[in-house]
C-alpha cells in the first residue's frame, strides 16, 4: 500500500485520482497484515485498489467528478466497494471519470481530463484513457493501483479497458448491486473492474457480484468462481463473428485485429462463424434515447436540497434554477435537455417509447443466436486507439457518441461482456477485442478472454 501511494504522487500528471485517503488506507493495510498473520485473510486481502468515484464510500467524498457534488461526502457505503473491504481490499483513493459517466473520454470531468500513461509511438501527443472510467483504466495501466472498480453504461468500462491495454468486463444487468453507485440510466447501469488480467478481473469481479436486497434488480444466483474458469478449455466453443459490426468505414487496422482474433480462437479450439444481428445499426441511436431519458429523471434528484451544492436564489424555483446552472457541466446539461424532450407529451411515442421497442429488437437479436448454440460474439472493442485530448470533444457531441457503436448493444440487451488487449496499432497503441456472452455467462467469457 505505501509503494501504491508513493506511486500515486509520482505520477500526478494523469491527473487519475481525484482523492487519495492515505491515511484509511494504511489503516486498512495494517488491518489486513494482522487478518494475515491470525490466518483469517479474505480472497483480496491487503490489495490496494482504486473505486471510480460514482460509488458512494462512507465517510469519503464522492462526487461522480461533477461540481453539483464537489462536497459531498456519503454517510454509507456502496455494495460493490463493501464487498471489497470485507474481502480485505484497501482503499487508495477514488478515480477521475466523465461527469456522471457522461462520455467516453474522461474529459467532462468537473477535475479535468485524466491522461492515458501510453503515447503514440514517437509522440509526446497527451491521449485520452477513454471513458467515463478513464481515471481507473489509467490508473491500472500505469500500476498506480492493483485494480478498480468501474461502471459500464454503454462501455464505459470495456473502452477504457481498450484503450489502456487493460482488461474490464461489464457483467450481466443484476450480477453487481447498483446501490450506492450514483445512477446515471438506472436500466444500464451496471459495475465491474478493470485489472492487468483477465485472472486478476476475475478475482475481482467474484468479490463485487452477488445478490442485495437494497437493489431489486440484483440477481438472486450464485457467484461462481470465476478463477477457476480462467484457463479453461474453449474447445467446441462456438464464436459468432456478426457481419452488422463491419460498420461503414471500419479502419483496417480494426478489421485485422478482428481477423486475428478470430484466428487465435480457431487455434484454441473453437469455432468461428459468422452471424447476423440484424438491430445493430439502431443500437446507437436507441441507446443515446434511453439513457438520456433516464439521466434526465435520475439528474432531478440534484435540487440543492436533498444532496450537494445550493447556490441561493429569490424563491425556491430560483434557488433550483442557479444551483442545477452552476452544478452541471455542458455535456451533462445537454443530456438533461434531450432526455427531458424525448419523455415529453407530444415526443414520448416518437422517440422513447419506439427506442424501447428497438432495445426488445436488439435483445432478441441475440437471443437468437444464443439459441442457434452461439456461446459468445466476438467484436472490436473500438473503432479506433486511443485518441488526443481535444480531438474529439469540440462542437459536435456525436463525433464522441460514435466511439460507442460496438458497446452499447450489450448494455441494451443486458448481456455481459469482456474487453480484452488484442494487440498493437501501427503506431504502437493497445487495441482491444471485445467478447460478448449469455446471461450470467461470465464464466466462459473469462475462459475466451484468457
Ligand atoms: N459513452 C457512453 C455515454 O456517454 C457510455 C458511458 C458509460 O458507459 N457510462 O453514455
Amino acid at each position: 500500500t505505501q509503494a501504491y501511494l508513493s506511486a500515486i504522487e509520482a505520477a500526478g500528471d494523469l491527473n487519475a485520482y481525484v482523492l487519495t485517503t492515505p491515511d484509511k488506507a494504511l489503516e486498512m493495510a495494517k488491518a489486513s497484515d494482522a487478518r494475515y498473520t491470525a490466518g483469517e485473510a479474505g480472497p483480496l486481502e491487503g490489495i490496494p485498489l482504486g473505486i471510480k468515484d460514482m460509488f458512494a464510500t462512507e465517510g469519503v467524498r464522492t462526487t461522480a467528478c461533477s461540481n453539483i457534488l464537489k462536497n459531498f461526502v456519503p454517510p454509507y457505503e456502496s455494495t460493490v466497494t463493501s464487498r471489497l473491504w470485507k474481502d480485505g481490499a484497501v482503499l487508495l483513493g477514488k478515480l477521475n471519470q466523465d461527469e456522471f459517466a457522461m462520455g467516453s473520454s474522461t474529459e467532462s470531468s468537473a477535475f479535468g481530463a485524466a491522461v492515458n500513461p501510453w503515447r503514440r509511438r514517437g509522440s509526446s501527443q497527451k491521449l485520452v484513457p477513454g471513458g467515463s472510467s478513464g481515471g481507473s483504466a489509467a490508473a491500472v495501466a500505469a500500476h498506480i493501483c492493483a485494480g478498480a472498480a468501474g461502471t459500464d453504461t454503454g462501455g464505459s468500462i470495456r473502452q477504457p479497458a481498450a484503450f489502456t491495454g487493460t482488461v474490464g468486463i461489464k457483467p450481466t444487468y443484476g450480477r453487481c448491486s447498483r446501490w450506492g453507485v450514483v445512477a446515471y440510466a438506472s436500466s444500464l447501469d451496471q459495475a465491474g473492474p478493470i485489472a492487468r488480467s483477465v485472472n486478476d478481473a476475475a478475482l475481482l469481479l467474484r468479490s463485487m457480484a452477488g445478490h442485495d436486497p437494497k437493489d431489486s434488480t440484483s440477481v438472486d444466483l450464485a457467484v461462481p468462481d470465476y478463477e477457476a474458469a480462467v484457463g479453461a478449455s474453449v474447445k467446441g466453443k462456438r464464436i459468432g463473428i456478426p457481419r452488422e459490426y463491419r460498420v461503414e468505414g471500419m479502419s483496417p487496422e480494426i478489421a485485422a485485429l478482428w481477423d486475428r482474433g478470430a484466428d487465435m480462437l480457431r487455434d484454441a479450439g473453437a469455432e468461428v462463424v459468422d452471424i447476423s444481428l440484424p438491430h445493430t445499426k439502431y443500437a446507437l441511436p436507441a441507446y443515446y434515447i434511453v439513457a438520456l431519458a433516464e439521466a434526465s429523471s435520475n439528474l432531478a434528484r440534484y435540487d440543492g436540497v436533498r444532496y450537494g451544492e445550493r447556490v441561493a436564489g429569490r424563491d425556491i424555483v430560483d434557488m433550483y434554477e442557479k444551483t442545477r446552472a452552476a452544478g452541471f457541466g455542458d455535456e451533462v446539461r445537454r443530456r438533461i435537455m434531450v432526455g427531458t424532450y424525448v419523455l415529453s407529451a407530444g415526443y414520448y411515442d416518437a422517440y422513447y417509447l419506439k427506442a424501447q421497442k428497438v432495445r426488445t429488437l436488439i435483445k432478441r437479436d441475440f437471443e437468437t443466436v444464443f439459441a442457434e448454440g452461439i456461446d459468445a460474439v466476438l467484436a472490436p472493442a473500438t473503432p479506433s486507439p486511443a485518441f488526443g485530448i481535444g480531438e474529439k470533444s469540440g462542437a459536435d457531441p456525436v463525433e464522441m457518441y460514435l466511439q460507442d457503436v460496438f458497446t452499447v448493444t450489450l448494455n441494451m440487451a443486458g448481456l455481459p461482456g469482456i474487453a480484452v488487449p488484442a494487440g498493437l496499432s501501427s503506431d504502437g497503441l493497445p487495441l482491444g477485442l471485445q467478447l460478448i456472452g449469455r446471461p450470467f455467462g461470465e464464466e466462459g467469457l473469462f475462459a475466451l478472454g484468457q
